[in-house]
Protein backbone atom coordinates (compact mmCIF):
# COMPACT_ATOMS: atom_id res chain seq x y z
CA UNK A 1 0.00 0.00 0.00
CA UNK A 2 1.75 3.36 -1.01
CA UNK A 3 1.86 5.90 1.85
CA UNK A 4 -0.01 8.97 1.52
CA UNK A 5 1.84 10.28 4.78
CA UNK A 6 4.85 12.02 5.18
CA UNK A 7 6.15 9.32 7.44
CA UNK A 8 6.94 5.69 6.18
CA UNK A 9 4.55 2.48 6.38
CA UNK A 10 6.10 0.03 8.82
CA UNK A 11 6.09 -3.38 7.18
CA UNK A 12 4.17 -5.80 10.13
CA UNK A 13 0.86 -7.58 10.70
CA UNK A 14 -2.45 -5.00 11.47
CA UNK A 15 -3.95 -7.40 14.05
CA UNK A 16 -7.77 -7.18 13.66
CA UNK A 17 -8.29 -6.97 17.58
CA UNK A 18 -6.34 -3.16 17.51
CA UNK A 19 -8.38 -2.24 14.58
CA UNK A 20 -11.51 -3.64 16.64
CA UNK A 21 -10.09 -1.74 19.44
CA UNK A 22 -9.65 1.38 16.98
CA UNK A 23 -12.97 1.40 16.44
CA UNK A 24 -14.67 1.04 19.48
CA UNK A 25 -12.80 4.12 20.73
CA UNK A 26 -13.57 6.16 17.65
CA UNK A 27 -11.26 5.49 15.03
CA UNK A 28 -10.32 3.57 11.54
CA UNK A 29 -6.62 2.42 11.95
CA UNK A 30 -5.28 3.06 8.60
CA UNK A 31 -1.85 1.89 8.94
CA UNK A 32 1.04 1.21 11.23
CA UNK A 33 3.73 3.92 10.64
CA UNK A 34 7.56 4.93 11.58
CA UNK A 35 8.45 1.79 13.89
CA UNK A 36 6.74 -1.27 15.72
CA UNK A 37 5.05 1.42 18.33
CA UNK A 38 2.75 3.55 15.59
CA UNK A 39 -0.35 3.91 13.90
CA UNK A 40 -1.90 6.24 12.17
CA UNK A 41 -5.60 7.02 13.21
CA UNK A 42 -8.16 8.37 11.66
CA UNK A 43 -11.10 10.01 13.82
CA UNK A 44 -14.72 9.26 12.76
CA UNK A 45 -15.91 12.53 14.51
CA UNK A 46 -13.76 14.60 12.37
CA UNK A 47 -12.28 12.50 9.70
CA UNK A 48 -8.55 14.09 10.31
CA UNK A 49 -5.93 11.69 10.76
CA UNK A 50 -3.06 11.09 13.31
CA UNK A 51 -0.07 9.85 14.71
CA UNK A 52 -0.81 7.80 18.48
CA UNK A 53 1.02 5.23 19.99
CA UNK A 54 0.17 1.28 19.83
CA UNK A 55 0.19 1.28 23.47
CA UNK A 56 -2.11 4.73 23.97
CA UNK A 57 -4.63 3.08 21.53
CA UNK A 58 -5.12 -0.57 23.52
CA UNK A 59 -4.70 1.54 26.60
CA UNK A 60 -6.25 4.05 26.95
CA UNK A 61 -8.25 6.41 24.81
CA UNK A 62 -6.17 8.46 22.21
CA UNK A 63 -7.13 12.35 21.55
CA UNK A 64 -7.81 13.42 17.95
CA UNK A 65 -5.83 16.51 17.91
CA UNK A 66 -7.87 18.11 15.31
CA UNK A 67 -11.16 17.66 17.36
CA UNK A 68 -9.16 19.22 20.41
CA UNK A 69 -8.29 22.14 18.59
CA UNK A 70 -11.83 22.68 17.52
CA UNK A 71 -13.06 22.77 20.56
CA UNK A 72 -10.21 25.58 21.76
CA UNK A 73 -11.05 27.12 18.97
CA UNK A 74 -14.41 27.43 20.09
CA UNK A 75 -13.94 28.13 23.46
CA UNK A 76 -11.05 30.54 22.61
CA UNK A 77 -14.17 32.38 20.59
CA UNK A 78 -16.49 32.24 23.13
CA UNK A 79 -13.42 34.05 25.19
CA UNK A 80 -13.45 36.40 22.30
CA UNK A 81 -10.07 35.52 21.61
CA UNK A 82 -8.37 33.39 18.41
CA UNK A 83 -7.00 30.36 19.67
CA UNK A 84 -3.48 30.15 17.36
CA UNK A 85 -2.17 26.48 18.92
CA UNK A 86 -0.79 24.88 22.10
CA UNK A 87 2.47 26.77 23.34
CA UNK A 88 5.33 25.06 22.15
CA UNK A 89 6.72 25.40 25.45
CA UNK A 90 4.39 24.69 28.33
CA UNK A 91 2.39 21.88 28.65
CA UNK A 92 -1.59 23.33 29.08
CA UNK A 93 -0.98 26.45 27.62
CA UNK A 94 -2.21 27.78 24.68
CA UNK A 95 -1.20 31.03 22.16
CA UNK A 96 -3.81 33.13 21.35
CA UNK A 97 -4.74 36.44 19.34
CA UNK A 98 -6.43 38.94 21.93
CA UNK A 99 -8.91 42.00 20.32
CA UNK A 100 -6.14 44.15 20.36
CA UNK A 101 -3.54 42.00 17.93
CA UNK A 102 -1.25 41.06 20.31
CA UNK A 103 -0.47 36.70 21.05
CA UNK A 104 -0.74 36.13 24.54
CA UNK A 105 0.30 32.73 26.33
CA UNK A 106 -2.30 31.34 28.66
CA UNK A 107 -3.56 28.54 30.14
CA UNK A 108 -6.86 26.46 28.60
CA UNK A 109 -8.40 26.36 31.88
CA UNK A 110 -8.06 30.39 32.35
CA UNK A 111 -9.76 30.46 28.89
CA UNK A 112 -12.57 28.21 29.59
CA UNK A 113 -13.06 30.59 32.71
CA UNK A 114 -13.71 33.72 30.58
CA UNK A 115 -15.78 32.05 28.04
CA UNK A 116 -17.99 31.31 31.10
CA UNK A 117 -17.89 34.81 31.92
CA UNK A 118 -16.09 34.53 35.39
CA UNK A 119 -12.81 36.05 34.40
CA UNK A 120 -11.63 38.75 32.02
CA UNK A 121 -8.45 38.51 30.67
CA UNK A 122 -5.93 41.58 30.26
CA UNK A 123 -3.35 42.11 27.43
CA UNK A 124 0.08 42.83 29.48
CA UNK A 125 2.27 44.77 26.33
CA UNK A 126 -0.99 47.28 25.81
CA UNK A 127 -1.84 47.47 29.87
CA UNK A 128 2.09 48.55 29.93
CA UNK A 129 1.39 51.22 27.25
CA UNK A 130 -1.37 52.66 29.64
CA UNK A 131 0.78 52.75 32.56
CA UNK A 132 3.13 54.38 30.48
CA UNK A 133 0.81 56.86 29.15
CA UNK A 134 -0.87 57.64 32.36
CA UNK A 135 2.58 58.60 33.92
CA UNK A 136 3.23 60.85 31.00
CA UNK A 137 0.31 62.79 31.36
CA UNK A 138 1.70 63.31 35.32
CA UNK A 139 5.21 64.21 33.70
CA UNK A 140 6.91 60.63 34.00
CA UNK A 141 8.94 58.62 31.72
CA UNK A 142 8.10 54.50 32.95
CA UNK A 143 11.58 53.21 32.20
CA UNK A 144 10.40 49.70 33.26
CA UNK A 145 9.92 47.16 36.42
CA UNK A 146 11.54 48.21 39.78
CA UNK A 147 15.11 46.42 39.46
CA UNK A 148 14.72 45.56 43.51
CA UNK A 149 12.26 42.90 41.79
CA UNK A 150 9.36 44.33 44.21
CA UNK A 151 6.47 43.76 42.24
CA UNK A 152 4.37 46.95 43.03
CA UNK A 153 7.15 49.29 41.79
CA UNK A 154 8.19 50.68 38.54
CA UNK A 155 11.43 53.02 37.70
CA UNK A 156 10.50 56.89 36.88
CA UNK A 157 12.29 59.19 34.77
CA UNK A 158 11.35 62.19 35.21
CA UNK A 159 10.91 65.42 33.13
CA UNK A 160 14.25 67.17 35.10
CA UNK A 161 16.20 63.71 34.29
CA UNK A 162 15.84 62.87 37.99
CA UNK A 163 15.15 58.53 37.69
CA UNK A 164 13.44 57.31 40.73
CA UNK A 165 11.43 54.23 41.82
CA UNK A 166 7.83 54.89 42.43
CA UNK A 167 4.71 52.45 44.12
CA UNK A 168 2.63 51.95 41.14
CA UNK A 169 -0.68 53.05 42.94
CA UNK A 170 1.24 56.40 43.80
CA UNK A 171 2.03 57.36 40.46
CA UNK A 172 -1.72 56.36 39.04
CA UNK A 173 -3.62 58.75 41.13
CA UNK A 174 -0.55 61.01 40.10
CA UNK A 175 1.18 60.94 43.99
CA UNK A 176 4.42 61.35 42.83
CA UNK A 177 6.77 63.75 44.36
CA UNK A 178 10.36 64.06 42.46
CA UNK A 179 13.33 63.84 44.77
CA UNK A 180 15.57 65.34 42.31
CA UNK A 181 13.41 68.77 41.35
CA UNK A 182 10.88 68.59 44.20
CA UNK A 183 8.53 69.23 42.13
CA UNK A 184 4.79 67.55 42.36
CA UNK A 185 2.16 67.14 40.49
CA UNK A 186 -0.34 70.37 41.13
CA UNK A 187 -3.24 70.00 38.97
CA UNK A 188 -6.05 68.83 41.19
CA UNK A 189 -7.93 66.55 38.81
CA UNK A 190 -10.14 63.91 39.56
CA UNK A 191 -10.17 60.54 38.13
CA UNK A 192 -11.93 57.30 36.74
CA UNK A 193 -10.77 54.11 37.79
CA UNK A 194 -11.31 50.64 37.30
CA UNK A 195 -11.42 48.25 40.21
CA UNK A 196 -11.62 44.30 39.75
CA UNK A 197 -13.49 42.83 43.42
CA UNK A 198 -13.63 39.57 43.94
CA UNK A 199 -15.77 38.43 46.51
CA UNK A 200 -15.05 34.62 48.36
CA UNK A 201 -17.48 31.88 48.06
CA UNK A 202 -19.98 31.70 50.84
CA UNK A 203 -22.21 29.37 52.03
CA UNK A 204 -23.94 28.45 48.77
CA UNK A 205 -22.78 31.05 46.29
CA UNK A 206 -19.25 30.57 44.23
CA UNK A 207 -16.54 32.95 44.19
CA UNK A 208 -17.72 36.38 42.69
CA UNK A 209 -16.31 38.01 40.45
CA UNK A 210 -16.95 42.00 39.36
CA UNK A 211 -16.03 45.01 37.61
CA UNK A 212 -16.48 48.55 39.18
CA UNK A 213 -15.74 51.29 37.16
CA UNK A 214 -16.27 54.50 39.15
CA UNK A 215 -14.87 58.29 38.95
CA UNK A 216 -13.90 60.22 42.37
CA UNK A 217 -12.25 63.46 43.34
CA UNK A 218 -10.19 61.74 45.64
CA UNK A 219 -7.84 58.85 45.03
CA UNK A 220 -10.00 55.83 46.17
CA UNK A 221 -6.93 54.13 48.32
CA UNK A 222 -9.23 52.56 51.19
CA UNK A 223 -11.39 50.78 49.19
CA UNK A 224 -13.15 48.57 51.49
CA UNK A 225 -14.00 51.66 53.31
CA UNK A 226 -15.15 53.88 50.85
CA UNK A 227 -16.93 51.62 49.25
CA UNK A 228 -18.83 50.07 51.39
CA UNK A 229 -16.92 46.20 50.75
CA UNK A 230 -17.17 43.27 52.81
CA UNK A 231 -14.46 42.79 54.83
CA UNK A 232 -12.73 39.54 53.28
CA UNK A 233 -13.92 41.08 49.70
CA UNK A 234 -10.22 41.59 47.42
CA UNK A 235 -9.72 44.64 45.40
CA UNK A 236 -7.58 45.43 42.93
CA UNK A 237 -7.12 48.59 41.50
CA UNK A 238 -6.86 47.69 37.41
CA UNK A 239 -6.09 51.49 36.22
CA UNK A 240 -6.88 55.31 36.87
CA UNK A 241 -7.08 58.38 34.30
CA UNK A 242 -6.61 61.33 35.59
CA UNK A 243 -9.13 63.78 33.93
CA UNK A 244 -8.58 67.78 34.10
CA UNK A 245 -11.79 68.55 36.30
CA UNK A 246 -14.05 66.66 38.34
CA UNK A 247 -16.99 67.93 35.64
CA UNK A 248 -14.87 66.00 32.93
CA UNK A 249 -14.34 62.86 34.72
CA UNK A 250 -17.90 62.47 36.27
CA UNK A 251 -19.20 63.76 32.54
CA UNK A 252 -17.11 60.98 30.35
CA UNK A 253 -17.91 58.49 33.65
CA UNK A 254 -21.66 58.68 32.88
CA UNK A 255 -21.18 58.83 29.07
CA UNK A 256 -19.66 55.38 29.60
CA UNK A 257 -21.90 53.46 31.74
CA UNK A 258 -24.07 54.45 29.27
CA UNK A 259 -22.46 53.03 26.30
CA UNK A 260 -21.75 49.96 28.28
CA UNK A 261 -25.02 49.21 29.69
CA UNK A 262 -26.62 50.24 26.66
CA UNK A 263 -24.42 47.60 24.43
CA UNK A 264 -24.28 45.36 26.98
CA UNK A 265 -27.11 44.93 28.74
CA UNK A 266 -26.45 41.55 29.95
CA UNK A 267 -23.14 42.62 31.57
CA UNK A 268 -24.68 44.91 34.01
CA UNK A 269 -24.88 42.84 38.10
CA UNK A 270 -28.46 43.70 39.48
CA UNK A 271 -28.28 45.54 42.10
CA UNK A 272 -30.25 42.65 43.78
CA UNK A 273 -27.34 40.40 43.37
CA UNK A 274 -24.95 42.32 45.30
CA UNK A 275 -27.38 43.28 48.23
CA UNK A 276 -25.39 43.00 51.55
CA UNK A 277 -22.09 42.42 50.21
CA UNK A 278 -21.42 46.23 49.07
CA UNK A 279 -22.60 49.31 49.52
CA UNK A 280 -22.06 50.58 45.84
CA UNK A 281 -24.90 48.42 43.35
CA UNK A 282 -24.88 50.47 40.73
CA UNK A 283 -22.19 50.67 37.87
CA UNK A 284 -20.70 47.00 38.58
CA UNK A 285 -20.16 44.86 35.74
CA UNK A 286 -19.17 40.80 34.58
CA UNK A 287 -15.48 40.81 34.28
CA UNK A 288 -16.41 39.30 30.75
CA UNK A 289 -16.64 43.54 29.92
CA UNK A 290 -13.04 44.19 30.61
CA UNK A 291 -11.39 44.83 27.26
CA UNK A 292 -14.70 47.16 26.37
CA UNK A 293 -14.02 48.64 29.33
CA UNK A 294 -10.52 49.35 28.85
CA UNK A 295 -11.48 50.47 25.22
CA UNK A 296 -13.98 53.09 26.47
CA UNK A 297 -11.14 54.40 28.91
CA UNK A 298 -8.74 54.59 25.99
CA UNK A 299 -11.59 56.27 24.03
CA UNK A 300 -11.91 59.09 27.13
CA UNK A 301 -7.95 59.32 27.50
CA UNK A 302 -7.31 59.83 23.83
CA UNK A 303 -10.11 62.13 23.72
CA UNK A 304 -9.21 64.29 27.05
CA UNK A 305 -5.20 64.25 25.77
CA UNK A 306 -7.02 66.23 22.46
CA UNK A 307 -8.45 68.57 24.08
CA UNK A 308 -5.99 69.76 26.58
CA UNK A 309 -3.31 70.02 23.35
ZN1 LIG B 1 -11.31 14.40 15.29
ZN1 LIG C 1 -2.40 44.08 23.58
ZN1 LIG D 1 12.10 66.29 38.89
Amino acid sequence: MPSTYDTPVFPGPVHAHWQATAASKGFDLIARIRDRYHLQLRCQTCSGSFTAKLFTLMRHQPLCPHCLAARRSAVANAAGITFLGPDPDRRGYGRFRAPCGHVLARQFELIDRIAKGATGLRCETCHNAREAAEARRFGWERLGYCPSGRPNYRLYRHHCGHVQRIAQANMLWGQCDCAGCGQGWNAKPSFLYLLRIVLPAGANRPTRHYLKLGYSAHPVKRHRHQLGLARDAQVELMRVLAMASGHLACRAEQAAHRRLTSAHPEAVVPATELAGAMNVVREIYRPMLLPMIEAELDRIAAEADRTSG
